[in-house]
């Protein structure tokens, strides 16, 4: 993975063993409740956990981490490029683009109905913060392939050009 060019206060990065999310919170160890996840990340702590099981997979890692700094730099944003994002998601799905660049945009996605984006639901603001932070971590993870790059490439190509317009190759607020 190259070094990403983030700029912002430090942000604590950790690994727990058995990672699962209940109402919003994050439970470490080996409790039956919550759904399992890789990550978590706590914008206001500045603070990243990850799974200790991704210390074995090096891309895996690299991917889930970049994504993880992308929900810090989303937050970063600002309302008037998050606006634009989102409305680049808009056209996709009035192109019917299928697919997703990771798993966590994906599970949101497929669940979304036209009322969603009609009067920006929450599933759906949830949604394009989850894509922007995939696309994030599809461009500068070094992760070539992968089974959840599933988006077709001309839509690709739209949310790279949007990225490098917007100056994350060069300096990514965190
Ligand atoms: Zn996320």
């Amino acid at each position: 993975m190259k070094a990403l060019p983030l700029e912002g206060r430090p942000i604590t990065l950790r690994f727990d063993a058995g990672l699962r999310a209940h109402r919003g919170k994050l439970l470490a160890g080996s409790g039956a409740r919550g759904i399992a996840v890789h990550a978590a990340s706590f914008v206001r702590r500045r603070e990243i956990v990850l799974d200790r099981t991704l210390k074995k997979n090096r891309e895996e890692c690299a991917r889930v981490l970049v994504h993880e700094l992308f929900h810090f730099a989303w937050v970063k944003l600002g309302n008037r490029m998050r606006r634009e994002f989102e409305r680049l998601l808009e056209g996709e799905m009035g192109s019917r683009a299928r697919g997703e660049l990771g798993w966590s945009a994906e599970m949101r996605k497929v669940k979304l109905v036209p009322a969603d984006l009609a009067r920006r639901s929450s599933a759906w603001r949830e949604y394009v913060c989850e894509s922007f932070c995939e696309t994030g971590a599809w461009l500068y993870s070094g992760v070539g392939r992968h089974e959840e790059f599933t988006l077709a490439g001309r839509f690709r190509s739209a949310r790279r050009e949007w990225f490098e317009r917007s100056g994350f190759g060069v300096r990514i607020p965190v």
